[in-house]
C-alpha cells in the first residue's frame, strides 16, 4: 500500500483558498476550543484494517470550522448497519464497496437512503479495483457524494472529499432546521389565527344581542344565538333563508323601529343595518335587532299613568283638556260637528258624609263605569276633579248628545250601592249640562262655559237633569 504524501508536501494548487482555510494543520488550538466544539464524527466502513489506519493517521493533524475529526470505524456493512442504527449524527461514512459480499458496500447505501431514510449523511465510496467504480445512474439514485479510489487518498483528496461531505451535512442540516423552524412557526400561528377567529366567532355568537349576515342577494349567511332563539329557528336553519322571511326591509344606515312578528309573539324592536364592505362579503349586509317591547310598554304605562284618573279610569284633568283642544281645533280646520257633557253627581258631599269616604270612591269608580259603558269608542270621559265628569263627543250635534246625556242620567240614576247594614244601598243622581261647538269655534273655552252654564241650570233646577 502506498502511503500518501503528507499535506506538507503541497503542489501548486495549495495556494488555493480552498486549502489554506481547510487544510489547515492543526495550530496550537486552546483547550477552551478543543472542548467547546466536538470533533466531526467520520465512519470508516472498510474490510482492510490498514485502511482505518492510515485514514485516522490523515485525519489526525486536520480541522474543519475548528472541529477536528473523530474516525468511527467499521469493519464490515453489517456492522456499520449496527452503528447507524443507533446513531444518526455521522455526517459523513467513507464506505468500501467489496466487503462481506461483492455488492456490501452499496446494499448499506441502500440501507442508509432507504431503510433509514437518512438523506443528510454524506456518502464517499472508496475502492480498491477500478473495475468496482458504480455505474453513474447508480450514484445518482443512491444519492453518493464522491467516488474515490483508495489509490488516491492523499491527505487532500481524502479531505476535499471530507470538507464537501460535511458542507453538504450543514447545508442539508440547516436547511432541515429551517424548515422545522418554518413549519413550526407555520403551525403557531395559524393556530394563533384560529383562536383569533374562534375568539371573534364566540363574541358574535354569546352577544345577547341579534345579529345576522345577509348577503347582496338578502339570504342569511350568519346568525347568532340571540337571533335563532328570538326566531326560534335552529342552528343549521339559514341556508336557504331570507332575511325577508323573517324581518321586513328598513333602511341602511338608520335605526328602525318596527313590530315583528316572530311566530310565536310580537315583539316590539329596532332594527338596525349596515352595509358590509368586506371583499368577502361585497353588497351584504350586517343587521342587529334591539328588543324595546319592554321599553314600550312602560312607555305605554307612563303615559297611562300621566293621563288617567287613577280611581276612575277616566283621563284627567289634563288630559281632557288637551283632548278637547284637539277636538276643537280640528273641527274648526275641518269643519264638523263635537258636542261636550259636564256632569256632577248630585249631593255626593252627603255620600261621603254618611257612608264615608271607601264608599264614595266605590260610587265614583261605579258612576264613572256606567258613564264609559253607554259611550262609543271615539268618546273621551275626563274626570275634571271630585265628583265632576266631563264627556267629549266627537262628530256628534246636540240633538245626539242630549241623547247620550239622558242615557248616562238614566243609567246613574239606575245605581244602587249595597252598604252594610243591608238592604241599604246607595242610590246617585247627577246633573247634566250639555253644549255643542258653534259656528267657527276652534278653541275649547266658549263650548265649555256654556256646558258648565248648562249644568248650573240643571242643578238650579233641581238636579237629576239633563239641561243644554
Ligand atoms: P251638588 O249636588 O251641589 O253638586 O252637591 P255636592 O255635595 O255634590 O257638591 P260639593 O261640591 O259641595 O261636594 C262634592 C263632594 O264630593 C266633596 C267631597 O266630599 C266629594 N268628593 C270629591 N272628590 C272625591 C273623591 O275623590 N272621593 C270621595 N269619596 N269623595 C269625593
Ligand atoms: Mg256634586
Ligand atoms: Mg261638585
Amino acid at each position: 500500500m502506498t502511503l500518501p504524501p503528507s499535506s506538507d508536501d503541497r503542489d501548486g494548487k495549495g495556494k488555493s483558498e480552498g486549502k489554506r482555510l481547510l487544510l489547515r494543520r492543526t495550530p496550537a488550538r486552546s483547550a477552551e476550543t478543543e472542548r467547546a466544539l466536538p470533533p466531526w464524527p467520520v465512519l470508516v466502513v472498510d474490510d482492510e484494517a490498514d485502511i482505518h489506519t492510515m485514514t485516522r493517521v490523515l485525519l489526525r493533524d486536520f480541522t474543519f470550522q475548528d472541529r477536528a475529526f473523530e474516525v468511527i470505524s467499521a469493519f464490515s456493512a453489517a456492522e456499520a448497519r449496527g452503528i447507524l442504527a443507533d446513531r444518526t449524527d455521522i455526517p459523513v461514512m467513507l464506505l468500501d464497496v467489496v466487503m462481506e459480499t461483492p455488492n456490501a458496500g452499496l446494499d448499506l447505501v441502500r440501507h442508509v437512503r432507504e431503510d433509514l431514510s437518512n438523506h443528510r449523511m454524506a456518502i464517499v465510496l472508496r475502492t480498491g479495483q477500478p473495475g468496482e467504480a458504480p455505474e453513474h445512474d447508480v450514484m445518482l439514485a443512491y444519492d453518493i457524494n464522491d467516488y474515490r479510489n483508495k489509490t488516491d487518498l492523499t491527505a487532500q483528496r481524502l479531505f476535499t472529499a471530507l470538507v464537501g461531505g460535511l458542507r453538504s451535512w450543514i447545508s442539508i442540516s440547516t436547511i432541515e432546521t429551517l424548515n422545522q423552524t418554518l413549519e413550526q412557526r407555520v403551525i403557531e400561528r395559524t393556530s394563533a389565527l384560529n383562536a383569533a377567529l374562534r375568539f371573534s366567532e364566540s363574541l358574535v355568537e354569546q352577544l345577547p344581542i341579534p345579529v345576522w349576515v345577509e348577503d347582496r342577494s338578502g339570504r342569511l349567511t350568519h346568525h347568532n344565538r340571540a337571533f335563532r332563539d328570538l326566531f326560534g329557528i335552529g342552528a343549521s336553519a339559514g341556508s336557504g333563508l331570507h332575511a325577508a322571511d323573517l324581518l321586513p326591509e328598513t333602511p341602511d344606515s338608520i335605526p328602525f323601529e318596527t313590530a315583528l312578528d316572530t311566530g310565536e309573539q310580537r315583539r316590539d324592536v329596532i332594527i338596525g343595518r349596515s352595509r358590509l364592505d368586506h371583499p368577502s362579503s361585497e353588497g351584504g349586509r350586517v343587521g342587529t335587532i334591539t328588543d324595546i317591547t319592554e321599553r314600550k310598554e312602560m312607555e305605554r304605562r307612563l303615559r297611562e299613568l300621566a293621563t288617567t284618573d287613577d280611581l276612575t279610569g277616566a283621563l284627567n284633568r289634563r288630559a281632557f283638556f288637551a283632548a278637547i283642544t284637539q277636538e276643537a281645533e280640528r273641527a274648526g280646520r275641518y269643519g264638523g260637528q263635537m258636542s261636550l257633557v259636564m256632569i256632577d253627581l248630585d249631593h255626593f258631599k252627603q255620600v261621603n258624609d254618611r257612608f264615608g269616604h271607601a264608599a264614595g270612591d266605590r260610587a265614583l269608580k261605579l258612576a264613572a263605569q256606567a258613564m264609559r259603558t253607554g259611550l262609543r269608542d271615539i268618546d273621551v270621559l275626563g274626570r275634571l276633579g271630585g265628583e265632576e265628569f266631563a264627556i267629549l263627543l266627537p262628530q256628534t250635534p246636540l240633538a245626539g248628545a242630549l241623547d247620550v246625556a239622558e242615557r248616562l242620567r238614566a243609567a246613574i240614576a239606575q245605581i244602587a250601592i249595597p252598604v252594610d247594614p243591608a238592604p241599604t244601598t246607595i242610590g246617585l243622581t247627577a246633573s247634566l249640562g250639555v253644549a255643542d261647538r258653534q259656528g267657527n269655534e276652534s278653541g275649547p273655552d266658549r263650548i265649555l262655559l256654556r256646558a258648565d252654564a248648562a249644568l248650573y241650570r240643571a242643578k238650579d233646577e233641581g238636579r237629576n237633569r239633563v239641561v243644554s
